[in-house]
């Protein structure tokens, strides 16, 4: 069965697209079967694994409204070694269709169930917002990652997603229980970073993922390659910091299973 986390945070720009996607590299690296779902109308995390979202004539939309089946659809990411439930601007009509649904936000776990067992990781890219589509990867994951800047106004949104997480867990998915914090485009030279990276320890221990991802222009490129940064340049320091978070997502996950069995 398929680990499933979904990426998110409402803040847009955080690093949610460029952590799914490396991360979804990293693992299949370590030869993972990795299915990553582009749940975000974007379409970055499609593009970014070198798939032209524009020449997709199904996506996660047709596959979430019941139109076509995720078989079907998923395309392989050859470059990045997993494949893609990809999306594009069609998805933003989702969230109005959902609602005719029983159970609008259940869908995306619905769809998911039929190839759990065809993976060893789900990853999911949200959305910048906290509305039904993000509610939908909240559903049917069991840990979610955070990426979060080292700033002054990354912690004010923080306490909206953690509530947010909490309420899905304990109305909607019990299995919700994962939560980690990712500190991105880290710049230990700046003071300030230093000291919100040392108060987001403080305050969330274990829950802070122990990699730091740098600032680091090659992770900013390699999108316009569609390919994702650990295989654009793999020697760069973005990319090494993301290679060291698959290894570290994937001891957490093992020790996760070992604690529940
Ligand atoms: P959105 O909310 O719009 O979906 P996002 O949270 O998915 O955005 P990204 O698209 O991953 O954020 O990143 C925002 C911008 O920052 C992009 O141009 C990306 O290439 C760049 N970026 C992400 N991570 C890094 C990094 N570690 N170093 C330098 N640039 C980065
Ligand atoms: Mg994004």
């Amino acid at each position: 069965m398929a680990y499933i986390y979904c990426v998110a945070n409402q803040k847009g720009g955080v690093g949610k697209t460029t952590t799914a996607v490396n991360t979804a590299a990293s693992l299949a690296r370590r030869r993972q079967k990795v299915l990553l779902v582009d749940l975000d109308p974007q379409g970055n995390a499609t593009m970014g694994s070198g798939i032209e979202k524009t020449e997709c004539s199904n996506t996660v939309y047709e596959v979430l409204i019941g139109k076509a089946d995720l078989d079907d659809v998923v395309v392989k990411s050859d470059v990045g070694g997993y494949d893609v439930l990809p999306a594009n601007r069609e998805l933003a009509a989702a969230e109005i269709d959902l609602m005719n649904f029983k159970n609008p936000d259940q869908r995306l776990k619905e769809v998911l169930e039929a190839v759990a067992d065809k993976y060893d990781f789900i990853l999911i890219d949200c959305p910048p917002s906290l509305t039904m589509i993000t509610v939908n990867a909240l559903c049917c994951a069991q840990g979610v990652i955070i990426p979060m800047q080292c700033e002054y106004f990354a912690l004010e949104g923080l306490s909206d997603l953690v509530n947010t997480v909490k309420r899905v867990r304990h109305n909607k998915n019990p299995q919700l229980t994962a939560i980690g914090l990712l500190r991105v485009m880290y710049d230990g030279r700046i003071t300030l970073q230093q000291q919100v990276s040392e108060q987001l320890k403080q305050t969330f221990g274990d829950r802070v993922f122990d990699t730091v991802i740098p600032r680091n222009v090659r992770l900013a490129e390699a999108p316009s390659y569609g390919e994702p940064g650990i295989v654009y340049d793999k020697s760069s320091r973005g990319a090494k910091a993301y290679v060291a978070f698959g290894r570290e997502l994937l001891a957490r996950v093992k020790q996760d299973f070992s604690d529940k069995e």
